[in-house]
């Protein structure tokens, strides 16, 4: 049985969680009944642990674009669209998406994971280097292996141990790419991306990659993320992001002026050897685009959501990321208090990520809040009042 013996550590953490009366950490849904709202085992939940940023899963234009394409082309490709061939809307949303980031190209992925895997395996190969923030997330890790290139870490958030970094590379930085996040995940900080660029171009020839996962649809005047709040789109070679939070579906991009974009699409085997997305999938993300870009007046109230959010629990006295964001970490320093505090939320009604070491960068542990422009006052009011009576309903925990 010795291929199951790496799983050990796996089976304490789930005796741990046992423990501490956690059943499982995968809530079942019986019923979504919007973008904030769900039913699990007959009692109604706040979901405030989704990336559902614009509130867009459930608006109507998004489901009747769907069902629509369902009627019209079935539900699914069934194949990789070099093998298969692309249908016209898969087309038509990397024109789409080239327009709204105003770009030469753009490839459309099955999923944001598989959008990193794929970009960042084929871009750099045996001899190239990537030098990425700590903190990425594990799509950015996975594809950075699967390129067989030399991986190295920057501290989290600091341009001049990048910079250290880089000029340690010398000639070899012609053949780099460095890389980082929009927003990052766990904490919901911001990169300091016109520093990061600022670097990037005392090293002409090195490549700049930003995983915009997060930040589209919450950060800039269109919502095209950090690189566009930051004002440094032209410095951005390759910005890559997904469908699955604020476009409320599923799937992955990546926008580049290089020319050379259309002919990696043909070298990238994640993209090449999977399944391209449903139509479904294409006729609801594009669908969604055309919401984000037409009204800014979500992207307000995602913030002023935070915001509000942000600044109840910081009166708490909660341990919170460094800055207000639509995603909002609260942290413990041991698992068991964050176990405790989760379960005891969901009793109150609010649901919320739980994540814990290893997937937290600090080994902290978390309840990822994450806001959604399609709050209302009240729920947000009613997440803050249930962290509030946990400050007094289970005060050992916090000792
Ligand atoms: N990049 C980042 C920074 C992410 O946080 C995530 C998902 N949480 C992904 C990529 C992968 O996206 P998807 O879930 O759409 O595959």
């Amino acid at each position: 049985m010795a291929i199951f013996d790496k799983f050990q550590q796996l089976a304490a953490t789930r005796q741990s969680m046992a423990k501490s009366g956690i059943r499982s950490i995968h809530v079942v849904m019986d019923r979504v009944v919007s973008a904030t709202e769900a039913i699990v085992n007959g009692q109604p939940l706040i979901l405030a642990g989704t990336n559902n940023y614009l509130g867009l899963t459930f608006h109507p234009d998004c489901i009747e674009a769907a069902c629509d394409a369902t009627r019209t082309l079935g539900t699914g490709t069934t194949g990789s669209r070099v093998a298969n061939g692309s249908y016209s809307a898969h087309v038509q949303l990397e024109t789409q998406l080239a327009e709204y980031f105003s770009r030469r190209g753009v490839i459309v992925f099955s999923t944001g994971y598989v959008a990193n895997l794929g970009m960042l395996s084929t871009l750099a190969g045996p001899g190239d280097v990537f030098v990425i923030d700590a903190d990425c997330h594990a799509s950015i890790y996975d594809g950075c292996r699967l390129s067989g290139a030399e991986i190295i870490r920057f501290r989290h958030n600091d341009p001049a141990d990048l910079d250290k970094r880089l000029r340690r590379l010398g000639a070899r930085i012609e053949n780099t790419l460095i890389v980082v996040e929009g927003i990052y995940s766990m904490f919901g900080d911001r990169a300091p991306l016109a520093d990061i660029v600022a670097v990037k171009r005392r090293y002409p020839g090195a490549f700049l990659v930003v995983d915009e996962a997060h930040s589209l649809g919450v950060l800039g005047s269109h919502g095209r993320g950090m690189a566009e709040e930051a004002g440094v789109e032209a410095d951005v070679d390759f910005v890559i992001g997904t469908f699955s939070k604020s476009l409320g579906a599923i799937g992955g991009y990546c926008a580049s002026d290089h020319p050379e974009l259309d002919l990696i699409r043909y070298a990238n085997r994640p993209y090449v050897f999977t399944a391209s997305s449903s139509p479904a999938i294409i006729a609801s993300t594009r669908a969604a685009l055309g919401i984000l870009s037409a009204h800014p007046e979500l992207r307000r109230r995602l913030w002023e959501n935070a915001r509000r959010l942000y600044a109840r629990l910081q009166e708490l006295g909660y341990h919170l990321g460094p800055e207000p964001s639509p995603i909002i970490a609260v942290r413990f320093a041991r698992r068991e208090q964050a176990y405790s505090l989760w379960t005891a939320l969901i009793e109150r009604g609010v649901y919320v990520n739980l994540v814990v070491p290893p997937a937290t960068p600090d080994g902290s542990s978390l309840l990822r809040c994450s806001v959604s422009a399609g709050h209302t006052p009240e729920q947000i009011a009613a997440i803050g009042a249930a962290f509030a009576d946990l400050k007094t309903s289970c005060r050992a925990v916090f000792d």
